[in-house]
Formats: C-alpha cells, sequence, structure tokens
C-alpha cells in the first residue's frame, strides 16, 4: 500500500492533524535546471515557504541540458522546470525543451525559460511550438515575479494533469464497460467489474463483488457473485464462505449504509441497480485521490447499466433457448441437450415427432387455433412424459423428445396423441411421423439431431407405420438418393425418361379398352431403375410436378395415336401424386392437354390413391369435382390398402375402383377372398366402375370374372412397354387380345 512519503513522514511526524491532511497531498515537484550553483540556491530561496493548494514544493536539480533530460525521463509527476538556455553550449536549453517535448513525449510538464542575457531569447515560434510558459531573463525574476509565474504554471500543470488523467480514465473507464458487456452471465460479469475497478485505480485485482439477494427470506444472505485475486474460490458461495470478519463487517456495512465505505485497508463500492443491491470490494494497494474518486463514480454508473444488460442478457438468453409459444426449450436448447448428453453413459433414446398435415390446420382454421393445438400437443407430451423426458419444439410442428428406452417408444406416442387435441372450440384429430435413434457413433448433438431427421424422412419416404428408427444404413442410402435425385433432374430435363404402356382389357370380351401409362427411366446400362423406388423421390423432390405434366402430355399424345390405329375411342389411364394435386396450375394443366389433344369425355383417367384424398380432403374434393366436371375419370388405385374409412369413397367424385394386386395374391385364401368379395360388392353398389391389376394367371382372372370384376390389367395379357412395341402389338391383334397366349375357360 503506497501511504505517505517517508521524507514527509519524517518531518511532520509530530505535528497536528491538519498538518498531517495536508501533508497526505504530495508536493510539486520542481525541476531547476541551471549550470550556475547560484541559481540553484537563490530559487530554492526564494520559494522556500511555498505552498499551493496545501502541497509544498520539493525540488529537484539538474546542472546540465543532458542532466535534465535524464532526470525527467527517471522521475514521474515532475511539474515543471526552471531552464536555463544556456548551459553547456549556447542552447543546451532550448535543445532540451525540444527532447522534453518530442522524445520523452512530456507534454504535462510546465516549461519556464530563463536566460543571463536578452539576446539569448528564442524565436516565438518555439515557444508556441514547444509549448513554453514562459520566458524570463534571470534579472526579471525576483522573487515576487518568480512566484506569479511559479504559481500560474503549478496550475496550470494541475488542470493538464486532471484533464488528461480523466481522458485516460475514461478512456480505460470506456474500454472496461466494453469488456463488461461481452460477459454475458453474471458471473463472469462480476469478476469482471473487480478486475476492471482494479486496473482503473492502478492495482491489483485483489477483492470481490457480493449481492444482497432481495428475496424476503434470503433477506440476510450476502452472496458472492463473482471474485479475482485470492477471493476467486469464494464465487457463489455466501460470503461468510470466506471466513474472514473484515471483509464481511466492510460489506455489510456498505450495504446496510448504501453507500460507499473507505476504509485504510479497503474500499467497498456500492452499487445499486434495479432492485439489485451489490458491493464491490477491492483491497487497497495505494490511497485513492480525487480523481479515482470521480472516475469512480462514472465507472459505477457504468456497472449499474451493465447489470441491468446483463440481466437483459439472461432474459435475452431465456428467449433464445426457450419457445415462447409453448414455453418448451426450442431447437438451440434441444441441440444443446443432445450434446449434453453425449458426455452422459446413457441409454437415452431421441425422437422428433413431426405433426402430419399441420398447415392444413393452419389454413382452414387459422393460426390462431394452430397455435392453440401447437401448445396443447406440447402440453399433452409434457403431462403424459412428467420429467422423465425432454419434450422440446423444435420447428413449427415438430417436437423433440429425449428420454429412456422405456419412455420412449413408437407406440407409447401414438398412444399419447391418438385422442384429439383441444384447441378452442375445436376438436382436432392430430397423427405425426416420427424419427428416432439410439446413439449410432453420434459425435455431436446436431449429429442426433441429423439422424433423428433422417429417420424421420425415411418414415415419410417409405410411408412406414408412422415412424422408422435411425440405422446407419439410412445415411448412405441418403446420399444415394440424393445423387439419385441429381441424376433423374438431370436425366429428365435431358429427354431420357419414358413412358411406357399397359394395356387393360375387358374381363368378358378380353378387349383392350385402355392402357396405363408407367414411368420408365432407362440407364446407361440398359436396365431400369424401378419407379417404386424413384417415384417417391421425385415426389419427395416435388421433381414429379414436372415430370407428372411431361407424362401426362405424352399419355394424351399417345393416346390420340392408339385410338386412330384401333379405329374406336380408347381411355389412357395416368398415376398423380399428391404433389401434382397441390400444384395449383393442375387442374389447368389437364384441361389444357385435353383440349390440345382433343381428348374426349371419360379417356382420360387419373390414378389417385387413397393418400392424396387423406392429405387434404377438402382441397382434394375440390379438385376432383372440377376434374369430374371435364369429363375425367378418376380411379382410386390401390384401392383396399389401408382405407382408413370406406365412408370417404361414398362422398369422392370418382369413378372406378382399382383393385391392388396383393389382392389377387391374397384371393386364394379364404380371409383374403371375403375382403375381395366385399370390395367388389361395395363398388358395384356405389355404382362405380371395377378393375384388378396385377392378373397373372388365368385362375385369377376367372375368379375376378366371377365376381363380376369388368376390366383387368395384367402380365397375363401384356407387360408395360414402350408405345412402339404397343402399337405393334396392338396391329398384330386387331386392337383385341387374341394374342393371350391362353383363352380362359
Ligand atoms: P401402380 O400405379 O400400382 O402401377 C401398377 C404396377 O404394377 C406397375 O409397376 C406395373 O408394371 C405393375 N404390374 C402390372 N401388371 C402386373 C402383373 O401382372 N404382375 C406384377 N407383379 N406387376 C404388375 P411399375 O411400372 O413398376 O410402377 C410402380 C408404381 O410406380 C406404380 O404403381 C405407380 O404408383 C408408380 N408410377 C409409375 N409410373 C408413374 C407415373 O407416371 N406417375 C406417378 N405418379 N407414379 C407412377
Ligand atoms: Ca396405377
Ligand atoms: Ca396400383
Amino acid at each position: 500500500m503506497a501511504t505517505l512519503d517517508p521524507q514527509d513522514s519524517l518531518v511532520f511526524s509530530d505535528e497536528s492533524e491538519t498538518a498531517k491532511r495536508r501533508l497526505s497531498r504530495s508536493p510539486w515537484r520542481v525541476l531547476i535546471a541551471d549550470d550556475d550553483p547560484e541559481i540553484h540556491a537563490v530559487t530554492k530561496l526564494a520559494l522556500s515557504d511555498f505552498v499551493l493548494e496545501n502541497r509544498e514544493i520539493e525540488f529537484l536539480s539538474a546542472y546540465s541540458g543532458a542532466e535534465t533530460i535524464r532526470i525527467l525521463r527517471d522521475e514521474p509527476n515532475v511539474a515543471m522546470v526552471l531552464l536555463d538556455v544556456v548551459m553547456e553550449q549556447d542552447d543546451s536549453g532550448l535543445r532540451a525543451v525540444q527532447q522534453i517535448r518530442q522524445e520523452l513525449g512530456n507534454e504535462e510538464i510546465r516549461i519556464i525559460l530563463r536566460t543571463g542575457q536578452p539576446g539569448y531569447a528564442p524565436e516565438e515560434d518555439v515557444i508556441t511550438t514547444y509549448d513554453i510558459n514562459d520566458y524570463k531573463t534571470k534579472t526579471e525574476l525576483t522573487r515576487n515575479k518568480l512566484l506569479t509565474t511559479v504559481v500560474s504554471a503549478l496550475r496550470s500543470y494541475r488542470q493538464i494533469r486532471t484533464i488528461n488523467q480523466s481522458r485516460k480514465g475514461l478512456e480505460k473507464i470506456i474500454r472496461a464497460a466494453a469488456n463488461l458487456m461481452e460477459r454475458h452471465s453474471i458471473i463472469n460479469f462480476s469478476e469482471g467489474v473487480v478486475t476492471q475497478l482494479a486496473s482503473l485505480l492502478g492495482m491489483n485485482p485483489e477483492g470481490l463483488l457480493c449481492v444482497r439477494s432481495e428475496s424476503e427470506e434470503l433477506e440476510e444472505r450476502i452472496i458472492v457473485l463473482g471474485a479475482a485475486g485470492h477471493y476467486a474460490g469464494a464465487i457463489q458461495q455466501p460470503l461468510e464462505a470466506i471466513n474472514n470478519d473484515a471483509v464481511l463487517s466492510a460489506v455489510m456495512e456498505c450495504l446496510q449504509a448504501r453507500e460507499h465505505v473507505y476504509l485504510p485497508q479497503a474500499t467497498v463500492f456500492y452499487i445499486q441497480s434495479k432492485g439489485l443491491h451489490a458491493a464491490a470490494y477491492l483491497e487497497n494497494q495505494r490511497k485513492l485521490e480525487l480523481i479515482d474518486h470521480q472516475l469512480l463514480e462514472i465507472f459505477l454508473a457504468n456497472i449499474t447499466i451493465g447489470f441491468e444488460n446483463v440481466n437483459l442478457f439472461e432474459e435475452l438468453k431465456a428467449a433464445a433457448y426457450r419457445d415462447p409459444l409453448t414455453g418448451l426449450p426450442n431447437r438451440a436448447e434441444f441441440s444443446r441437450l443432445l450434446q449434453e448428453s453425449l458426455t452422459r453413459e446413457t441409454e437415452n433414446v431421441f425422437a422428433i415427432c413431426d405433426v402430419r398435415h399441420f398447415s392444413d390446420v393452419n389454413e382452414t382454421l387459422g393460426q390462431d387455433v394452430g397455435n392453440k393445438l401447437l401448445h396443447a400437443i406440447g402440453e399433452r407430451f409434457s403431462a403424459a412424459f412428467k420429467d422423465d423426458v425432454v419434450v422440446a419444439r423444435i420447428g413449427a410442428d415438430v417436437f423433440g423428445l429425449i428420454g429412456s428406452r422405456q419412455n420412449i417408444t413408437p407406440e407409447r406416442i401414438r398412444q399419447i396423441y391418438s385422442e384429439p387435441y383441444s384447441a378452442g372450440e375445436d376438436r382436432i384429430p392430430v397423427t405425426m411421423t416420427v424419427g428416432l435413434t439410439q446413439l449410432h457413433d453420434a459425435q455431436s448433438g446436431l449429429d442426433i439431431l441429423k439422424q433423428c431427421y433422417i429417420a424421420l424422412k425415411n418414415a415419410k419416404l417409405h410411408k412406414l407405420n408412422g415412424y422408422a428408427y435411425f440405422h446407419p444404413q439410412m445415411e448412405e442410402d441418403t446420399s444415394r438418393r440424393l445423387d439419385l435425385v441429381r441424376r433423374l433432374r438431370s436425366d429428365f430435363l435431358a429427354n431420357k425418361l419414358e413412358v411406357w404402356f399397359q394395356p387393360q382389357v375387358s374381363v368378358n370380351e378380353l378387349k383392350v379398352t385402355g392402357f396405363e401409362a408407367l414411368l420408365r427411366w432407362p440407364q446407361a446400362d440398359g436396365s431400369y431403375i424401378p419407379p417404386a423406388e424413384f417415384i417417391p423421390l421425385a415426389e419427395y423432390s416435388g421433381l414429379i410436378v414436372d415430370i407428372g405434366a411431361w407424362v401426362l402430355e405424352e399419355s394424351c399424345r399417345a393416346l390420340r395415336e392408339l385410338s386412330t390405329l384401333c379405329g374406336r375411342t380408347l381411355r389412357m389411364a395416368v398415376n398423380v401424386s399428391i404433389p401434382q394435386f397441390r400444384n395449383l396450375e393442375f387442374p389447368n394443366q389437364v384441361e389444357r392437354v385435353l383440349q390440345q389433344y382433343n381428348i374426349a369425355e371419360g379417356r382420360l383417367e387419373l390414378e389417385i390413391t387413397e393418400s392424396i384424398v387423406m392429405d387434404d380432403p377438402t382441397m382434394v374434393i375440390e379438385i376432383l369435382k372440377r376434374l369430374r366436371s371435364r369429363g375425367v375419370g378418376i380411379a382410386i388405385d390401390d384401392f383396399g390398402v389401408g382405407f382408413s374409412s370406406l365412408n370417404y369413397i361414398q362422398q369422392l367424385p370418382v369413378s372406378k375402383l382399382k383393385i391392388d394386386r396383393t389382392f389377387v395374391q391374397q384371393a386364394d385364401t379364404s380371409s383374403g377372398a371375403v375382403l375381395v368379395e366385399t370390395i367388389s360388392r361395395m363398388g358395384q353398389q356405389l355404382g362405380l366402375e371395377t378393375i384388378v391389376e396385377g392378373i397373372e394367371t388365368v385362375e385369377q382372372l376367372n375368379y375376378f370374372r366371377q365376381l363380376k370384376i369388368a376390366e383387368a390389367q395384367g402380365y397375363i395379357f401384356a407387360k408395360p412397354m414402350p408405345l412402339a412395341a404397343l402399337k405393334e402389338m396392338l396391329e398384330l391383334g386387331q386392337c383385341s387380345l387374341s394374342l393371350l397366349s391362353t383363352t380362359p375357360k
């Protein structure tokens, strides 16, 4: 701790209190530079009982220009120099001036030039350039004149010092504040306050910052928020824990009095900010001066803002890691929790649950209801899983779960969402697609999330039972799929896709009634990638919209040619996917090709699957009605495969049921037969046409004939083939299927 100068305390140790206080202020340091010892003596004598602003003068002596510079280089805080112009050389003084200002960079010291002879007066511009306070001939310097000159020089020195110090202090404060603003936790910030306070005062950071809790029952507890130096261990502990009564009582005094406390060994700064009372305790290593106090006030005001900012930041953080709608952790927080779970040996399962068709709810019932639904979904998850499972909302309609194997299973999730949700006045049934993973070599939280998404995508793509567990194979599949999509796009643009046609035949007469258009993707090696593999990708990537439009056009063009060839109107069935239906242009597209190829009513048939209808019944029914009114037939493809509500069929503007191939294969089992018969009877009762696909044997054909199914399609008649081959075949058989090798019984 810097206290009084030893010299001063020696001389004045027995003086009164007032004298001591006076002495506690350091003297003005004045350098006399003159090669004439006599001048030194005279000057000292003249200023012997000089006191200005309670401070005396301490003299330093130099006898040459060189010595002047040396002293000023080593001695701090010299307020002024009485400088002889002529010393070892004629211009030693003037050169010293230049060195002081330029080489030493000392702009604060006041300079009074003295010369024996008027002829050595420096030029005016030297005086201004080097900030020389005064120029006097030695004879001019009578005691009185010397006094006034010194007084004004010292005053101006003090002013310059104050200004410079506060400027430096302010710079420090600004730097400190900037440093503090980067500290985003209250602990980090508090430690910063101590270190910045110390650096501001030029001390070692030995101290701590405590806060008194505002809550009633904890009124007396003082917690150490931040600490530096040998107090560092005390962070986040009660102040008592540091076992230092002096610190404890000093801090208590500060908090109770709500003001700064200045003690010989320490200073305790009181900080108040929005309901927070804090005390920063800093060990003193030197005496604090007035300028320190002023700086401290500014700094502490800054800290208050800082505290508010830190609080704000904590709020921001809460906002950044919470989903405001559901109050659940958001995606960022979920990622963090995933990351965290990596560090622990866990048997955890991670899942993401995608709410199907959520956008429909938003669009048809409004955002309000949509929000309520999401809220309800989140609440039900939380209630069902209690604290055993982390529930987060990680996307608009995607929820994330982390929990044990026992807790997170597809069955459990399904069970949770099985009941409709209340959202305002509505009761909304919800289904979800779920992607799950256990830790498969995940290196980061992001990896886990990625695995969940891959599983989810798989569940969607393969229309699995609404869920899929991640498997490392999937990752390879994913990159393979991406590659396929890329190639599909470029092959489509390069016109390499083909549309093949498979005849449909009347069961009774075995005459060709129409065709189904089936897409083919030939490969360079002559093989074909099966549609079952690339159509889902085309759907998923949206590519199917353009491809489908092209298929539609190709099919209609082919239909014209085939009808001309056979001399009668035939029918063309074209498969349509969901993304095509979702494209607002679709009905127009259909109408355009109908016109362009002059397709008569009932000759174009669109094959749609149940999933299209379920995707968005209202919209789909609307579009179907419009298409039906334009004379377009609508066949329900893959009929019988998991149609959840047969009621729908009655409401749907469809014209045909297409019995799926799987029923053909099951027809020889008794349960399968019951199903097929039910379906066919239902179709007839609803007044719908029926067609069966995948007929491969005569037995199968006979079976369906007996069920009064009107049409059939299958390898028994013909496989799908390119238009040229089909034309050839039809020409040969005169458009009946006399080419059929096996005649039905
Ligand atoms: P799908 O609409 O159910 O088409 C009938 C599928 O059954 C075709 O498979 C056809 O080649 C096959 N098939 C026909 N008769 C028989 C038979 O007797 N035995 C057996 N085992 N199979 C038979 P393909 O051509 O592989 O098409 C698969 C699926 O790809 C289609 O199923 C359809 O969902 C989709 N697809 C094909 N072309 C298009 C298209 O242009 N657009 C859309 N959106 N989907 C298409
Ligand atoms: Ca089909
Ligand atoms: Ca089918």
